[in-house]
């Protein structure tokens, strides 16, 4: 039975059909590293995760999750403040805290959870909020859920900012907020301008370091490390467990203060299970990892130098982006999607991204590179990737 809402539907559906925006999601039926096998039995080299240091697969965190299922089960059962607190969410919130040099830290579901629920516990509507245009759909969200006015400013335009909030001047808190590495273009903010900005307007500075955490910085510590920075400069700080540390969940890091106050009324981690014993267990493997030494970190951005002059000897479009994201910016929707079928057809797989997540008119393959890539991969990808290009139909 077709009833008026499906037919409402399948006309929006049609309408993202013919702007070449269907996302499909691929099935696969094995992961090991940077391979994968899909469902029909096929092996692809993958170019397109954020697992930078490929911990995903590493050993000790498989040990560490199977370990906390023994005593834990898989389960966390309840909420935080309900009876889902087990000691591996302590001892991962004190880990953190030590490792990023900030006075404490909450955990979350997920970077998303974090994002949206941590703008809206912060501000309200008699706050503004100063955003770059290319931060995160996660932040995108916790301004819109906050009801805050907000400004967009031009990407890491510091002058743009300082419009914004000097546009916001009669609100009672104002915001300065954006990405530390931008996930789509892979190019690091100016943190110490940010921080500089902020301070001179006296707003408030969150940033999300969703992709800077393990891979930039001294030990991994992340974007603000790497600026020389800490709590006092970047009051508010964000990262994920699902990227760089290889497993799933997220957390914010500041002052004693501000994370007691999140802590009692953020309503994404209040009314939502906590993670499992044994995610944050393996989680806590991973920081292990990550501090112990740098030949991952070093493995990593060797990988990135060579695939960045592999890009120029072949005559293709670099980006200015010294991070694991390199995009591959093509334009339209339908050269990206061809750019992908095309190596994935020939054994590697990396998605095209589209709007709404990057702007209209800037198509990508978002290609990531990980230390568990070897140089040969990179080098396969990068001849593939010149074949294929050099057969894309022209710009419209
Ligand atoms: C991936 C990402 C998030 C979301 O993190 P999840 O843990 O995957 O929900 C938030 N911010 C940025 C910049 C991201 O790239």
């Amino acid at each position: 039975m077709s009833t008026a809402m499906d037919g409402y539907l399948q006309q929006q559906l049609d309408a993202i059909q013919a702007q070449q925006r269907v996302r499909q999601r691929q099935p696969y039926r094995n992961s090991a590293g940077t391979r994968l096998t899909q469902a029909d039995g096929r092996e692809l080299r993958v170019f397109c995760s954020n697992d930078y240091l490929g911990l995903a697969n590493h050993p000790a965190l498989k040990a560490a999750w199977c370990d906390a299922v023994d005593r834990y089960g898989v389960g966390s059962t309840a909420s935080q403040y309900i009876n889902g607190h087990s000691l591996e969410i302590q001892a991962l919130e004190q880990e953190l805290a030590d490792f990023l040099g900030y006075p404490r830290v909450l955990l979350f579901g997920s970077g998303y959870l974090v994002n949206t629920g941590v703008i809206d516990a912060l501000l309200g509507r008699a706050d503004g909020i100063a955003s770059d245009q290319l931060n995160h759909a996660s932040l995108i969200d916790g301004c819109r859920l906050s009801g805050s006015r907000v400004k967009a400013y031009a990407h890491a335009s510091c002058k743009a900012a300082e419009s914004a909030l000097d546009e916001l001047q009669d609100c009672r808190h104002r915001l300065l907020l954006s990405d530390a590495v931008f996930s789509m273009d892979g190019d690091v903010a100016d943190i110490p301008a940010l921080a500089r900005t902020a301070q001179a307007h006296q707003a408030w500075l969150m940033l999300d370091d969703a992709h800077g955490l393990g891979v930039l910085g001294p030990k991994g510590r992340g974007s603000v490390a790497a600026a020389g920075l800490g709590p006092t400069e970047v009051p508010i700080l964000t990262g994920t467990l699902g990227k760089s540390v290889g497993v799933y969940g997220a957390f914010v890091a500041g002052s004693q203060a501000l994370i007691e106050y999140l802590s009692q009324v953020t309503r994404t981690v209040i009314f939502t299970t906590a993670l499992p014993p044994a995610l944050v267990a393996s989680a806590r493997a991973a920081l292990q990892l990550i501090q112990a030494g740098d030949e991952r970190r070093t493995h990593l951005h060797k990988l990135i130098e060579s695939f960045r002059a592999g890009l120029i000897k072949r005559g293709l479009p670099q980006s200015p982006s010294c991070t694991p994201i390199q995009p591959l910016v093509v334009g339209s929707e339908s050269r990206a999607m061809a750019l992908s079928a095309g190596l994935r057809e020939r054994g590697f797989w990396v998605s095209a991204i589209r709007p709404p997540t990057v702007p209209a008119g800037t198509c990508r393959l978002r290609i990531t590179l990980s230390a568990a890539h070897q140089s040969e991969d990179v080098e396969a990808l990068l001849d593939t990737l010149a074949d294929v290009y050099s057969g894309l139909p022209a710009c419209p």
